[in-house]
């Protein structure tokens, strides 16, 4: 007595085929089996709880944390014939919307988690008939996820008073820890843990310490045709960066949550109509935008987690066609990272440390990006991709400890107040009026570094700050983080990726 599920497929949503894993949860999920699937962005989630809810009799309540997401979703789904309302503060025919659940004429209700603590909507779900609770961004129920909500813990009491109506979690985005800890909070067995895979093989990954970060986001937009998004981490940054990558020539505009309305909705619409925009946004922007031409993705900046980065750069490519992500970042996005990881409650702190790590891993490595990304979600993939910045071109290492114990004296010699040019000034013997009348030219550390490792010294003091070895204060100056004593005296070493030689910048002439 399987429930065949095909013929709704290509009669209601008019798809001719399952795409991956969707097959596999729609079938746990018409069996009445209680299913995690964490699956990437442009998968197919909704499709695995909106199959099943025109399948099952009664209603499936699906639960999602954004209203405007929810509204997105409400009209695909209405568009395809299916029975759907939203209940939320923002609709106001919420009375008509539960005389149509208690009558059974919706295949689905959307809520939003904060709804579940009230005793009355309890009582609304207890009069009507329920076919399945989806759980949309599931991960916002951990606290090791990186967008915990506490509201999402409510859901769990409300769902034990259903023991007999089945549960879907969807996520895109969840680490092993992530994964587990979403299980336990809602009750789903170990075996009901689906994972798609995650790899996108037509993106290019390409990650690169910021310079002139203007210039660099100009040659990608210069070097790639077609729709990109550019990343921003501040709104007055976007507006100033869209100012300067106005001189591209391409089409530009701006996306946050800053906005009027009526400007966001145009630029997002107007993008979406586009075949050569360039969209500089905050990471407001992306959500619930279906766009398959998106040709690159650029960050300016640090993305807040590799979960983060993995989303953001997925909105590039999805046609399958080729694209590109960048991502620009500087030893200051780290720095700040941790300032603001000292600012959350403590109980937090581990994780979202360990988080940070991981992104810091992922920019140091001289080893295959695409495999790190994948090996964070789970899989076990090869060394070798051939589609991203190091496999294309393999950095070399060089083991830069004793470089790294040169700066990190010279910081200390000086008195721990002086910032990174200072210190490369002292290290490379650069008499400066300043270094004269400081004494500094008699310190030992003046004028300890020359050679092939001069140019490594940026790069080092970069990495030192990566690491939590140097901090900066609030005037620039570097000091100690925790890590300096390990590098120092505790045998620690710090290996550097020396990027491959870069063809020569054109001068004029033509000379090979
Ligand atoms: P997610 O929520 O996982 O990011 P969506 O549910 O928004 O993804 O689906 C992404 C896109 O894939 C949508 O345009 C959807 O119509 C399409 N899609 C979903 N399932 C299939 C399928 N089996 N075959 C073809 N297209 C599909
Ligand atoms: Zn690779």
């Amino acid at each position: 007595m399987a429930l065949d599920p095909i013929p709704v497929l290509q009669s209601t949503f008019g798809f001719p085929d399952f795409r991956g894993v969707q097959r596999q949860v729609v079938d746990r999920v018409l069996g009445g089996r209680r299913t995690l699937a964490v699956m990437p962005t442009g998968a197919g989630k909704s499709l695995t709880y909106q199959l099943p809810a025109q399948m099952l009799p009664g209603t499936c309540v699906v639960v999602s944390p954004l209203i405007a997401l929810m509204h997105d979703q409400l009209r695909a789904a209405t568009a395809v014939g299916i029975r759907a309302a939203t209940l939320t503060s923002a609709d106001d025919n919420r009375a008509e919307t539960r005389g149509r659940f208690l009558d059974g004429e919706l295949d689905l209700l959307y809520v939003a988690p904060e709804r579940a603590s009230g005793s009355d909507f309890r009582e609304l779900l207890s009069r009507g008939n329920l076919s399945l609770f989806a759980i949309d961004e599931a991960h916002c129920v951990s606290e090791w996820g990186h967008d915990f909500r506490p509201d999402y813990r409510l859901l769990r009491p409300l769902f034990d008073q259903f023991p007999d109506v089945p549960r879907l979690a969807l996520t895109a985005t969840a680490d092993a820890h992530t994964r587990a800890d979403i299980l336990e909070q809602l009750g789903i067995p170990q075996d009901g843990l689906i994972v798609a895979g995650f790899d996108r093989p037509n993106i290019r990954y390409h990650i690169t310490p910021r310079d002139q970060g203007t210039r660099q986001i100009a040659d990608v937009i210069a070097a790639t045709p077609g729709p990109g998004i550019v990343y921003v981490q501040s709104r007055a940054g976007t507006e100033k960066l869209a100012e300067a990558l106005a001189r591209t020539g391409r089409p530009v505009r701006v996306y946050h949550a800053g906005l009027d309305p009526a400007v966001r909705q145009r630029n997002q619409h107007d993008f979406v109509a586009s075949e050569d925009m360039v969209m500089v946004a905050t990471i407001a922007f992306g959500m619930g935008i279906d766009k398959p031409d998106v040709r690159f993705v650029a960050h300016a900046g640090l993305p807040k987690s590799i979960e983060a980065y993995y989303q953001e750069t997925g909105r590039a490519g999805r046609d399958g066609d080729p694209a590109v992500a960048h991502l620009f970042w500087g030893a200051d996005d780290f720095a700040r990272a941790r300032q603001r990881i000292g600012e959350v409650e403590p109980a937090r702190q581990p994780g979202e440390r360990q988080r940070l790590n991981a992104l810091g891993a992922l920019v140091e490595t001289a080893g295959c990006r695409r495999a790190m990304l994948l090996r964070h979600f789970g899989e076990q993939p090869g060394d070798y991709c051939g589609n991203c910045d190091n496999c294309l071109s393999p950095p070399n290492a060089v083991d830069a400890t004793e470089l790294a114990q040169k700066y990190l004296s010279a910081v200390f010699r000086t008195g721990m107040m002086f910032g990174a040019t200072y210190i490369e000034q002292v290290l490379t013997g650069q008499s400066t009026e300043r270094s004269l009348m400081n004494g500094h030219e008699q310190l030992s550390v003046w004028n300890i570094v020359d050679g092939d490792d001069v140019a490594l010294l940026k790069p080092v003091g970069r990495a030192l700050q990566l690491r939590d070895a140097l901090r900066a204060n609030d005037h620039g100056g570097l000091e100690f983080g925790p890590a300096a004593r390990g590098l120092l005296k505790g045998g620690d070493t710090l290996s550097m990726i020396v990027p491959p030689k870069r063809e020569r910048r054109r001068r004029g002439g033509g000379s090979a």
